[in-house]
Parts: structure tokens; sequence; C-alpha cells
């Protein structure tokens, strides 16, 4: 992974997944990114808290993890702002923030949690990340970067109970999404702290590839995640429409 500054601008990211936490993109998108990734496209991680307010696992703990993460998901950039963990806020500071990384990374996909959620950091970071793509275009806030939007906005609404606008089929990569999450041994390894808290380790796996199942059934294959788009898609040719229905 390089820092954003050493990215060549003539070579930007294709998919930037946004996310409040460590280890949220390994649970909600992680499957996607490796799809995207498999096809030669450039992947990219921003997450906006570090993990200081964790139950298990310090701060550099969660770093290392996360890097560890990074490279089983084979993204090409990986960071962390330093956003509050347990109180990130929708601040004009914290749009500039996200904005000059946008700016910087230039994704043509940015992929942001959906925005209604039981933890305030998942949906909070959903209108942030909004926002944030909307302001890396105007000019008059000025950052180290040219102002750049992104293409299209998705959600990954894997934690939120909505009808998803469309199902990535992440059925070859389920395992390596799986490895990626497990990464964060201070998280999901079992343990003592936290113990009465925390799903067990081996209860884990039946349970996301139960829901990444879920979503594969909606879409007729095996292993799928969710997404939510909010535009209306325009179609010109009824008989070219990407995407399969059962
Ligand atoms: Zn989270």
């Amino acid at each position: 992974m390089d820092a954003a500054a050493d990215l060549p601008a003539a070579n930007p990211i294709d998919v930037l997944a946004i996310a409040a936490h460590r280890d949220d993109v390994e649970q909600t998108c992680g499957g996607t990114l490796l799809r995207m990734a498999a096809r030669g496209l450039r992947t990219a991680i921003l997450d906006l808290t570090r993990g200081e307010a964790g139950t298990r696992g310090t701060a550099d703990d969660r770093a290392r993890e996360a890097a560890e993460a990074a490279r089983l998901l084979g993204v090409t950039w990986r960071d962390a702002l330093d956003l509050p963990d347990g109180s990130v806020e929708n601040t004009l500071q914290n749009r500039i923030k996200i904005a000059a990384v946008l700016r910087r990374l230039r994704p043509r996909v940015v992929i942001l949690p959906y925005w209604q959620a039981r933890h305030p950091d998942h949906a909070i970071t959903g209108t942030l990340g909004y926002e944030a793509c909307f302001l890396a275009g105007i000019k008059k806030y000025e950052t180290d970067a040219s102002p750049f939007r992104p293409y299209k906005i998705v959600y990954a609404s894997l934690y939120a109970d909505v009808r998803p606008s469309f199902i990535v089929d992440i059925t070859p990569f389920i395992d390596q999404r799986h490895a990626a999450l497990m990464a964060y041994q201070s998280q999901y390894a079992n343990q003592a702290a936290g113990s009465g808290l925390f799903v067990p380790e081996e209860e884990i796996r039946e349970r996301t590839f139960a829901e990444a199942r879920h979503y594969g059934l909606l879409a007729g294959v095996k292993y799928g995640e969710p997404f939510v788009q909010k535009e209306v898609g325009l179609v010109d040719d009824l008989t070219l429409i990407p995407v399969q229905s059962i």
C-alpha cells in the first residue's frame, strides 16, 4: 500500500470504499472489492476512525490487522483518518478531510455505508461521505489537489433492513473475504475480554455466510453482497439491461 500522496495522478483508483470502522468493509463489501480487483480494477479503503474506543485491542493492533486485511482483499491503498471512534460527526472539517482524500485518489465509484443504521457512526458515515463527495467538487474549498467528484456513489446495505437495488456475486471470493475479516484477531479470536458481548469466532463464519447466502438467493447466485443506489437508472435498450433478475 502506498500513501495517497504517492499515487500517480494518471492512475487513479477505480473503487473506493469508505467506512466508519476498521473491519466494516470486510463485512459489508469485502467480497465486492475482491471481485473488482479480480477484474483488474484498482480498489482502496478509507476508514474514518482508528478503533481507539473498542472493547478489545488497541488502535495499533487494529492498524496492523487492517493492513493485513487490506493485503488479503487485494486493495491498492488503505488509510484511516483520525475521527473519534464512537462519535463520527458530519462537520465541515470532516467533510474537507474526506474530500482531500477523494481528490488525491480520484475514485470513479465510491461505496458508502447505507444512511440508516443501528450504529450512529455507520449512518453518519453514509451522509458525511455523500456530502464530502459533493464538497470535493467545489473549487472554493482548497486542498492539495484539484476539485473532483466521483462518477457514482453506491451504498453497502448489509447492515440495513432494506431491499437492495442490486447484488454483487461474491461466490468465488467468500472464503477470502472471511480470511480478511479474521485478520482482526484482536476482535474476533475467542478471548476473555468482552466474551459476553462478542459473537464467538465459530459463529461468525456461520452468520456472515448465511447473510451472504440470503443476499445471493435474491439474485440467483450462491453468495452475494447487497447495495442500494439512490438514483433511478436510465435505460436505452431493454435487451441490454445488465442486471439479471429471477
Ligand atoms: Zn462499524
